[in-house]
Formats: structure tokens, sequence, C-alpha cells
């Protein structure tokens, strides 16, 4: 496994080129099975490079950037015996140093859920992912579903922006109590992580609704919210359509399950993609690859 920390040790990807569509998994580090599970994907379709970067840009003020859990060598350790070809692990310099004028802007997608409460925060995403893929210059880019308005997101860069890659989500990998993986879990004691059960549960509580046949938006987000009440604060309970993330009084076709919390000291979200058919219930993944 190749480590590379400068923009220019990435002429090495032209060897791997020729083995097949080069496939990126980017992640902030800290790793854990969710992030390993993106790499396994990937595996089956090519040579794999994860980069490791905590970007500074997708941080509001206030947040965890300085306090963000950072352990490279722990990470490397864990990519190595996954058969991970490379791994580009810049300093925020090499991303950021020069000029840094031109940012990119995310679209309508990016307006509500997390872009309502984190202000900046999807363009900070867009440009480091822009940058990414434009030293590394991948066909396959893989994301977690986890981060569902992420994907959402970074799909209409790619769309607009005539990139020409290939995205995939990757489902969301859980804690078997169904806690969804997070580098954040860490920062959470036994207690929290008890409430931070809420997430899931409200999100399945919504699903069983569905399957029970309720259609209507504001009984399955009054349900949700009222699971997430535990938890320190609620920042939001919504159900959106996918791909445009708009809201509807009544549900039909893929939808977007999605909340987002504080259980002290951590910020949580989880989502559940389903396509909700006249009679049929099944999960989805958000983006059509
Ligand atoms: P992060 O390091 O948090 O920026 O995450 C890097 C990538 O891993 C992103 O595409 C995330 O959506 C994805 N990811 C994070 N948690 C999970 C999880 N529990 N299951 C699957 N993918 C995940």
């Amino acid at each position: 496994m190749q480590i590379w920390s400068t923009a220019a040790e990435l002429a090495a990807l032209d060897d791997l080129r020729s083995e097949g569509p080069l496939v990126l998994v980017p992640t902030m580090g800290a790793l854990h099975e969710g992030h390993l599970s993106l790499v396994r994907h990937g595996r089956d379709l090519g040579p794999v490079v994860a980069t490791i970067f905590v970007n500074p840009t997708q941080f509001g003020p206030g947040e965890d950037f300085d306090s963000y859990p950072r352990d490279l060598e722990a990470d490397l350790a864990m990519l190595e015996p996954l058969g991970v070809r490379g791994v580009f692990a810049p300093t925020v310099h090499e991303i950021y140093g020069g000029e840094g004028e031109v940012i990119v802007k995310a679209g309508r997608r990016s307006r509500d859920l997390c872009g309502a409460g984190r202000p900046g925060h999807f363009d900070g995403v867009l440009t480091v992912v822009a940058k990414l893929f434009g030293l590394v210059k991948p066909d396959v880019a893989i994301f977690g579903r986890k981060d569902a308005q992420q994907c959402l997101v970074i799909d209409q860069m790619v769309h607009d922006l005539k990139m020409g890659i290939r995205l995939i989500d990757a489902p969301t990998l859980r804690e078997p109590e169904g806690l969804a993986m997070s580098s954040r879990n860490r920062y959470l004691g036994p207690e929290d992580r008890e409430r931070a059960l809420a997430l899931s549960r409200a999100l399945g509580e919504a699903r069983r609704l569905i399957e029970a046949g309720e259609r209507r938006t504001r009984v399955l987000t009054g349900a949700m919210s009222e699971i997430l009440e535990i938890c320190d604060s609620l920042e939001y309970a919504e159900v959106r359509s996918v791909p445009a993330l708009d809201t509807n009084d009544v549900i039909a076709g893929r939808t977007l399950l999605a909340v987002a919390a504080r259980v002290e000291p951590a910020r949580l979200i989880d989502n559940l993609v389903l396509e909700v058919g006249p009679d049929t219930v099944t999960e989805a993944s958000l983006l059509d690859t």
C-alpha cells in the first residue's frame, strides 16, 4: 500500500489505471467498519485509493474541527489488509495552499436538513471533493448513504459540472443495537450511546408505520420527533423525496427519512431510504448507478 501526502506523488496513480476503473473512497479518517465497507465495495470494481483528510472548510465556527479524532497510523493499519492500493493523506496546505479563491457552491439540495443547521458545510464538502476528484481523477467514487444529503449534493455537482465520475452510495453499517457507525460515536459514553439509539429507533418506527399503510408526512415526522425527545436536542426529523429532497404532504416513490439530533457531546445523523409503492415498501439506494 502506497502512502502519498503531496499532489506530485499522485503521479504513481497512473500505474493503477490499467488495472481497471480507479475507485476513490474519500474519508476524514478515524476509520471504522462503515468506512471499511466502502473499501470492500470498491475492491470488487477496481483498484481502490482512499483519502484521509479532515477538511477544515466543511466545519463551521464552534464545530469539532480541532478535536476531530485523528490517528493516521491506526487508519493505515486498518486499510492495508483490505488491499487498498494507495492512501492520499495530504496536509491542509497541500489542499488549500495558494490563492484558494474558487469554491464550489452547492445548489438547492443543500438548502435544508443539515444545510440549514450548518451554513456553508456543503460548499466546503463540494470544494474538497472537487479538489480530490481533480487530483485523483477516479472513474468511480464511493460515498456512504449514511450522509444521504452529502451523496445527493455531490451527485448534483458531478452532473452539473460534467465530471463524468460514477458515484455509488453504499449502505449504512450499524452497530448490532442499530446505532449507525460514525467517527463521532467515540465521543459517546455508555449512557449517551443508549440514548443515541433513539435515532435508529425513530427511523424504524416510521418504516413500520409506512409498512402498515401510513403515507402522511406529518404523521411520520411526528412519530419520529416523539421518539427523539430523549435526545438533548432535536435538529430535524424529516421525510423528503429522492433525489430532489422536496417535501410532499403524502409520500410516494423513493423517499428519504432523515433525522439529526444532539446527544451531548455529539451531533448525530441517521436516515433510511425507502422505495414506497402503493402496496410495497423496500429499502433503496439514493443514486441510480
Ligand atoms: P467521514 O470520514 O465521516 O467523512 O466518512 C467518509 C465516508 O464514509 C463518507 O462517504 C461517509 O458517508 C461514509 N460513512 C460514514 N459512516 C458510515 C457508515 N456507518 N456506513 C457506511 N458508510 C459510512
